[in-house]
């Protein structure tokens, strides 16, 4: 049964959205074509794909560890067949479809909303990590001149594509919950109507990178009616979603956005198994308006032809292997790696340094955000903590402009708990020598 969800968002109102580069994308003319390339009968000359013959590849194989004691670690095989053929050749521009059915069914499972037969009008596309959906999102929705509302602090990473892009950064205060939707409110509310509209949001919701902050569930509904009541998108950029610690993961946005019921089409999920599975096998994938999606592939056409598919292939039978169930299982007891991290690393920060900062537990992710006992942490972090043997993220980075802030991010996801002493030893050090004590 088709259910269209009559509060989806006009396919016309994304003209709005879309930059002139991306309605400027035209098919390429080879992969336009390659669907038909599967017809019977059909003598393919179209693409110059190299002959397989020549590929030097019999079959790939993956020895998995276990990642905690106990955990089954058996071999992967890709064998010589149609899953490796498709693996080592030009494909699918939006991903394997093996993967992209897996993950068609995992958003399904996790977010509760389902993109086949027409039940919801989504599409989703693999990227090589996060950031290449996030580079490829920026070119599709930022225009030069154009206004975007971020958290501030906002992910270090995520600044330079949306100043190339040409955005004029509106920075929105954050609180223990990330991005504050009363300040966003006030800021909307205030917006002179002579002024050209932000266009969209860019959040990272869960265990914040660098405030470490997650939002709770009533912190997003009221950024998502904020987001239709002035019309504006969500671009929002999850990957500690699943290094949730405690207690229940908080629905996403996007999972949100049918949950609230009313119209549909506003939120642009993206998802990256860089912290879970590995950042090297560059494995991400956005979710979001088919205009959106449409507009990245064509951006993939054109930049990178596809999302690497060795990695995928790779992926794809991990998935295979481990069904939903055994992913987020993977996925849990990750979780719990970086929890017993956390706890440790905060155990530290506590005993060396409780009367020279502060900060806010985080209930995921990997970062700490540590407020100084200074005006700025640049003066202590940059030069001197380095000279003391240990670096750090001034909090600076996190501004797309220059200012003086007493934070810095710690990352707490490599060191070990002897590391973690040593290195807020030596952080306690460099403070009291910048204060000349
Ligand atoms: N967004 C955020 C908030 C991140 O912290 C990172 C990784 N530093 C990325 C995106 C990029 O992740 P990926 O490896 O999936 O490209």
């Amino acid at each position: 049964m088709t259910c269209q969800p009559s509060s989806q968002l006009d396919s016309t109102h994304y003209d709005n959205w879309l930059t002139a580069q991306a309605k400027s994308r035209h098919p390429s003319a080879i992969r336009a074509l390659f669907p038909l390339e599967n017809k019977p009968g059909m003598i393919s000359l179209l693409a110059g794909k190299p002959n397989p013959e020549t590929f030097p590849f019999e079959n790939i194989t993956v020895s998995l560890k276990p990642v905690s004691p106990g955990a089954p670690h058996p071999k992967l095989e890709i064998n010589a067949g149609p899953d490796l053929a498709e693996a080592l050749q030009y494909t699918a521009t939006c991903g394997l479809p093996r993967l992209h059915k897996f993950v068609s069914d995992l958003q399904n499972h996790v977010h509760g909303r389902r993109c086949e037969a027409g039940e919801d009008d989504f599409a989703i596309t693999i990227t090589n990590g996060s950031q290449d959906a996030f580079t490829k999102a920026c070119a599709a929705l930022i225009e030069q001149g154009d206004y975007v509302l971020i958290e501030s602090p906002v992910y270090t990473g995520a600044i330079p594509e949306m100043t190339i892009a040409g955005a004029q950064f509106v920075e929105i205060e954050c609180d223990e919950q990330g991005m504050s939707a009363e300040k966003l409110a006030q800021v909307m509310d205030n917006w002179p109507q002579d002024k050209p509209r932000p266009k969209l949001v860019y959040t990272v919701p869960t265990g914040n990178n660098p405030s470490g902050a997650s939002a709770g569930k009533q912190r997003k509904v009221d950024i998502l009616n904020l987001a239709r009541k002035h019309d504006f998108l969500i671009l929002e950029d999850d990957p500690y979603y699943f290094l949730t610690f405690d207690g229940e993961r908080v629905p996403s946005y996007f999972a949100l956005e049918k949950q609230l019921g009313g119209e549909r089409g506003r939120v642009l999920r993206l998802d990256s198994m860089s912290k879970v599975l590995s950042s090297g096998i560059r494995i991400g994938w956005a979710t979001g308006p088919q205009e959106i999606i449409k507009a990245m592939d064509l951006h993939t056409s054109a930049a990178n032809l596809q999302p690497n598919s060795t990695s995928q292939a790779i992926v794809q039978a991990l998935f295979a292997h481990w069904g939903i169930d055994g992913l987020l299982n993977h996925v849990a007891r990750v979780a719990d790696f970086y929890r017993v991290k956390r706890d440790a690393f905060e155990g530290a920060a506590a005993k060396h340094m409780s009367d020279i900062a502060s900060w806010v537990t985080p209930t995921a992710g990997m970062f700490l955000w540590l407020k100084l006992d200074c005006d700025d942490s640049n003066e202590v972090i940059k030069e001197r903590a380095i000279n003391n043997g240990v670096i750090a993220l001034p909090g600076v980075v996190f501004y797309p402009t220059p200012r003086v802030t007493p934070y810095t991010r710690l990352s707490y996801s490599m060191a070990s708990i002897e590391d973690a002493e040593e290195a807020f030893k030596r952080l306690r050090r460099t403070v009291f020598e910048y204060k000349g004590v």
